[in-house]
Parts: structure tokens; sequence; C-alpha cells
């Protein structure tokens, strides 16, 4: 075995966990997985199925890097790209086609088509309309706020769309493409029934589904489910993910992604069942448990969502946005709120000392509260801005997700002034998490 696949080994064996290793991090490398099929860890990954008709491309590219995942592909194989298939229109799976469209053109080859789910225009158009805000919550959600992430405006759309199912025939080899809703409305997963490679999309991810994103549009946790059980159902041999590593043999695929459907089915159970005795949000983050021996596996750790961000996902989804809470539905603004907290505490400086101590503790969660109010009742108080980044640095370094982390350590950037940096390789937040877990194992 090479070393994608050794390490996918003692991840599964526990002997190195995704707290030191993210699945959108380190080991990266390109691997022959299956017959005719290569495997390439990257932030994304790709699949490579090679036919005498050309190849099978699932997820080219991530609009970063294309150069290099292009020349990582024509590093194992010169046969001409004749389908390429977009998992989904996240922006990390769905570059890279032009490159194979120019060489097709020097080279006098066909051009290659494009298939995805018929949502995937659609979500392409709202990206153009909203490119500000997926700039503004990419750089909080990755880099904590220091650099700027460029979101990109032009898409390649594609030539072939589906609705519910489809097969495709290229060189004699057949897969089978499905459309399950999930972490979007318009994922595909791809199914080779002849080498039994199961390419899920982003639908795993080596880690708790990310089905909660606190900073992007609706997840479909129920639908999740429903496509995890249906993959199972087909005996996969080879589980190649959108992100993380490959998971091979069909006994651990079949565990892998029914425990992945068990926590969805669970969260959406619960949740449900209380909306529907008319519980408020807030009582229902406080009740709403994943069971730990589920958190424990070593494909379910929370490192990049939540499961209490499932839970607002399914509120969202299936009530409005009015969180049961009366004084909510039309609140005062929130400078307001704390000037009056501040004034009856009697002044910002009680309410940041009392932050201090509770962040000390180990209550961040109310220490966050106080120091929210007391930025916001003395914003020009260096003291208070001091004391604000240290709280939200000390909380972005206890928390265990991607999303989690960005916010508070984009926060303690703000509250200092500090801007954007020049843009550095890689994402900032997983670099601190990756350091953490591995000090933390030491
Ligand atoms: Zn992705």
């Amino acid at each position: 075995m090479g070393e994608i696949l050794d390490f996918a080994e003692a991840l599964w064996k526990g002997e190195t966990t995704t707290y030191a290793h993210h699945p959108l991090s380190e080991p990266y490398g390109m691997e022959k997985v299956a017959r005719d099929t290569w495997f390439h860890k990257l932030f994304s990954n790709t699949i490579i199925r090679e036919t005498p008709e050309g190849l099978i491309l699932i997820d080219p590219s991530g609009f970063a890097g294309v150069k290099m995942k292009f020349e990582s592909v024509r590093s194992v194989t010169s046969q001409p790209l004749h389908t390429a298939i977009y998992t989904h229109g996240h922006v990390d799976h769905c570059f890279g086609v032009s490159a194979y469209v120019e060489e097709a053109q020097s080279k006098g080859w066909p051009r290659p088509q494009v298939i995805a789910h018929e949502a995937t225009p659609a979500r392409f158009r709202r990206y153009r309309e909203t490119i500000g805000y997926n700039q503004a919550i990419n750089s909080r959600q990755f880099m904590g706020g220091q650099t700027r992430v460029n979101f990109p405006a032009d898409f390649y759309y594609p030539d072939i769309t589906y609705q519910n199912r489809l097969r495709i025939q290229v060189g004699g080899v057949t897969a089978l493409l499905r459309h399950g809703r999930g972490e979007t409305d318009d994922h595909t997963w791809v199914f080779f029934p002849d080498t039994g490679v199961l390419c899920p999309g982003d639908l795993f991810f080596w880690c708790l589904p990310n089905a909660g994103n606190p900073q992007k549009v609706q997840r479909y946790c129920k639908e999740w489910a429903v496509a995890l059980r249906e993959m199972a159902s087909l005996d996969p041999q080879v589980l190649l993910p959108g992100h993380g590593w490959p998971i091979i043999g069909s006994d651990r695929i079949k565990q892998a992604l029914e425990d992945n459907a068990r926590l969805l089915e669970i969260l959406f159970e619960q949740t449900l069942l209380l909306m529907n005795q008319g519980t408020s949000l807030d009582k229902i983050l406080q009740i709403v448990q994943v069971p730990e021996d589920l958190l424990n596996k070593p494909y379910l750790h929370p490192v990049y969502d939540e499961p209490e961000f499932i839970v607002r996902n399914l509120w969202r989804l299936y009530g409005g946005w009015y969180d049961g809470t009366p004084s909510h539905l039309k609140p005062a603004p929130e400078k307001e709120q704390a000037e009056e907290i501040s004034r009856l505490a009697g002044g910002a400086d009680k309410l940041i000392g009392r932050a201090k101590e509770l962040g000390q503790s180990g209550n961040f969660r109310l220490a966050c509260h106080l120091a929210d109010w007391a930025y916001l009742a003395a914003p020009d108080d260096p003291q208070v801005r001091e004391a604000v980044h240290r709280i939200y640095t000390a909380r972005a370094g206890v928390e265990t997700s991607t999303m989690s982390m960005g916010i508070y350590m984009a926060r303690a950037r703000e509250v200092r002034g500090e801007g954007f940096e020049e843009a550095v390789a890689g994402s900032r937040v997983l670099q601190v998490q990756d350091e953490r877990g591995r000090k933390q194992k030491q």
C-alpha cells in the first residue's frame, strides 16, 4: 500500500485521529486504489477512472490549485478526458474542466462532457449574486479572518444535467449516478458496479456530517441519511470520499455509512419530536444529544461541524426563523441591550471582569455573552477590547470544529481592529486545529 492507504488504515484503527489530521488536511497524494482507479487526496479529492474510451473524472479540481490537479492527473494517465462529474457545485469540487477542454482542442480530441445534478446551475447563479457574502464567510470559516478568501464568479456549467438517477457508459464501463440531498440540494453520488467503487462526494466526509454549517444555506439531514443507507445497500468495496481518505472493504464501508446515517437520524428524530411538542429552539438545543459512542467513531469526530448546528438547521428547515422566545421576535438593537445591561451591572469593566472569571472556569458560552455586551457598550475602551480578544482567543483554543474556531478567531482579530493580511497558502484554521491535535497526542 502507498502512503494514502497506509494512513487511511492507521486512521481507521485509531493510531491517529482527525483531531490531528483534519479531513481537509494532509497527508495529500495520488494513489491507485482499485482496478483502473486513482484517488487524488488534496483539500478536496479527485477520483480518476480509466476506460478504453477515455477518463471519467469525479470532481476535477477545486477552484484553487487547478494547475496542480491537472498535472497530478497527467502524471498517472495520458488518456483524454471523456466525462467529468461534479458531485455538487461547491467551489472546492467543480473547477478544472477548462484545462482539459484546452488540451482536447490542442490535440484534436473530442470535447469532454460535464455532468451534474439539475440544481447545480442555479447554485452557480446564486454564488454570483452572493459573492461578497461568500468571501466574508469563507474568510471567517477557513482563515479565522486573517486572510481574505477570493470566491470565484465564473463557473464551468454542466453540459448534461439529470433529476434523480442516470446511468452512463464510457468505454464499456458503467457508472451509476444518483441524486441525494444532504450537504447540498444538488448532490450526486457515483457507483461503479464493476469495481465496487463508491464515490459519495461530501455525503461522506471522514467527520461529523456537515449538515449544520452556521454560515451557509440549508442542509438536509433526513434525506442525507436516506442517501447513505441506499449507498450501503449496494455493498461497495471501496469508498472514495470528497474529503478525507479511502475506506477499503465492504464491512468497514457499510459500518461507516450506517453510523453516519444513524447519527443524522437520531438528530432528526429528537429534534422533530420536540418541535412537534411545541418546544422552543433554546430548550431543544439543551435536550438533543448524540450518543458518545457515535461521536467517538474515528470517522465521526466533530472537527468540522457540530451536532447543535445540525439541530439549528433542522429547525430552519421545518420551522421558521422565529425561535420561540417572544423577546426575540422584534428585539431591541443589540447595542441598546448591551448598554442597558452594562448600566445595570455597573459598567463595561464589571461585565468584562465577570466574563474573565467565567472564561477561567471554562464557561465560555456565558463568558462570550458578557464579553459581547461589554464590547458593544464600550467599543472604544482598549482594555475591554483586549479582554474580549483574549476571551475569544481562549474559546477558539478549546473548540473542536472548524466552524466554531473560524468564527471565534475572526472575532478575536476584529476587536483588535486587525484587518486582512497578505494571502497565505492553506487554511489558517485547519493549521491551528491540526497543530493542537498533534500536541495533545504527544
Ligand atoms: Zn467539499
